[in-house]
């Protein structure tokens, strides 16, 4: 086994770092339905984003461009924490006892956490050039806050971040390190919006949603003079900017001669494993290779394995364009499981797209304690510590190695390790204590998530 010594992590220089991002629409036969606009209900043009994002980002989210240089101030920020490492899961191999090869890629040895730097440090730097003096967003587990506030604290921008106020009170040092980078941190719903004050007022108690915090970003942006939005996951350009991920894995597997059988992410709203898998998507699209796609998700918001493929608002509040994409309708509110990255009511436009076309080929939704099982034998035999979200990849990985063994297979896989749990200690606490819960939304709970999905005039009836 190893006989090609292939080392337990597989290092690239810095010099080796992609210089471009790679985006997956250049190759992709259809694409998605065009964004509609909330005040016409009218096709968007990437004009009608420009109140919201910086003007190259709106260009970046219609772009289908094979390829996209980094900014070398982008590259220079990488650097600090890129190439990241692929690992081979040796250990994982040896108790599995699976002749499957494991491969992660680790994306959370940043300050943040996680994969989500990458993208924040991006659209920080276009806001910049742009001259932007302000910039808002929200977050709900924290980790996209944290990013976002790493990338405008290096470039001095204020930001103000809406965090769902459960989180904000159930993560206090999530909030703490926020506040260190020198973001400015309100827990939402608020006061501070229209959006916030209506919720406010039918509930004074409201503990807040993904959805709500969006709508109350968006609303301080497009009301606050040269100020803007940022969204940490299911745009375009996020995909974009996270295919270094995908990028870099690949190179790495080139020097020790490997191609991965089966690809796997979590997904929330789809950036990491957009992100991981467009290099090798791009192979699947132009006949090169065919590896198999498996995205994961919890069984509590199973968005792409029971949602339903149509166009939906991005937030509760309905200011942000509406996508074509995998959604249990924007009133669906999950139950709060312990993944709070992945608790989100859509999808990634292209990430959807590649579904429903058949490209990606699984979408697989997991109980929370089948992946904190894995997280925790991960975390004794890779000595990693795995963000909540990330288990849901290494769930799946694991069950695909034990097919290996069953079947008598040697298949290389190859999974995305999004974040480290460092700031996740309750839920592993829970799962320690056996008071975690396991649940699936009925169909009929599904049927109410449905139930509020838009009309569109002449586009969905
Ligand atoms: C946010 C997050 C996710 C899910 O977001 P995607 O956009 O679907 O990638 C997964 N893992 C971690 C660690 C996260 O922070």
């Amino acid at each position: 086994m190893m006989s090609k010594n292939i080392p337990n992590r597989i290092l690239l220089t810095e010099n080796e770092l992609p210089k471009q991002w790679y985006n997956v629409r250049a190759d992709m036969p259809e694409q998605h339905d065009p964004f509609i606009n909330p005040t016409t209900m009218k096709p968007a043009v990437k004009e009608d984003f420009y109140p919201i994002f910086a003007e190259e980002l709106c260009k970046q989210e219609f772009s289908t461009e094979r390829y996209i240089d980094i900014p070398e101030e982008v590259q220079a920020y990488y650097k600090m924490y890129r190439p990241s490492p692929l690992h081979r899961a040796y250990n994982l191999e040896k108790i599995l006892d699976t002749p499957a090869k494991i491969y992660y890629k680790y994306e959370g040895s940043n300050t943040s956490g996680s994969h989500k730097l990458n993208s924040a440090i991006a659209q920080a730097y276009y806001n910049k050039e742009q001259g932007i003096t302000h910039i808002t967003t929200e977050t709900g587990a924290g980790q996209w806050g944290t990013a976002l506030a790493m990338a405008c604290s290096f470039y001095n921008i204020p930001l103000d971040v809406y965090m769902v106020k459960i989180s904000a009170e159930q993560k206090p040092y999530r909030k703490a390190v926020i506040e260190t980078y020198g973001a400015n941190v309100i827990p939402s719903p608020s006061n501070t919006t229209n959006v916030g004050r209506a919720i406010l007022e039918k509930d004074p108690n409201c503990t807040g949603s993904l959805g709500t915090a969006i709508s109350e970003a968006v609303e301080k942006a497009t009301s606050t003079p040269n100020t803007r939005y940022a969204l940490g996951s299911v745009l375009n350009q996020v995909l974009l900017h996270q295919s270094i991920i995908g990028a870099e894995s690949k190179l790495q597997l080139e020097k020790v001669d490997e191609y991965p059988d089966i690809i796997i992410g979590c997904a929330g709203g789809g950036s990491n494993l957009g992100g991981l898998i467009s290099d090798f998507m791009g192979d699947k699209l132009t006949g090169k290779a065919n590896p198999y796609f498996i995205a994961v998700e919890p069984a509590a918001c199973p968005s792409l394995s029971r949602g339903k493929y149509a166009y939906d608002f991005c937030d509760t509040g309905h200011v942000t364009p509406l996508a074509k994409m995998y959604t249990l309708g924007s009133g669906f509110i999950p139950s709060s499981i312990h993944a709070g990255g992945l608790r989100y009511h859509g999808m990634s436009p292209i990430v959807s797209k590649l579904y429903h076309d058949g490209y990606l080929d699984e979408a697989r939704a997991l109980f929370q304690n089948h992946i904190f099982d894995a997280a925790t034998l991960f975390a004794k035999t890779e000595s990693i510590l795995p963000a909540p979200e990330s288990a849901h990849a290494i769930a799946a990985a694991i069950d695909e190695a034990k097919k290996c063994k069953e079947a008598g297979e040697a298949k290389t896989i190859l999974f995305g390790l999004t974040g480290n749990g460092a700031y996740d200690l309750a839920a592993y606490m829970n799962y320690k204590a056996g008071n975690m819960q396991d649940y699936a939304p009925t169909d009929e709970e599904l049927e109410k998530g449905f139930a509020t999905l838009p009309k569109i005039p002449g586009i969905q009836e």
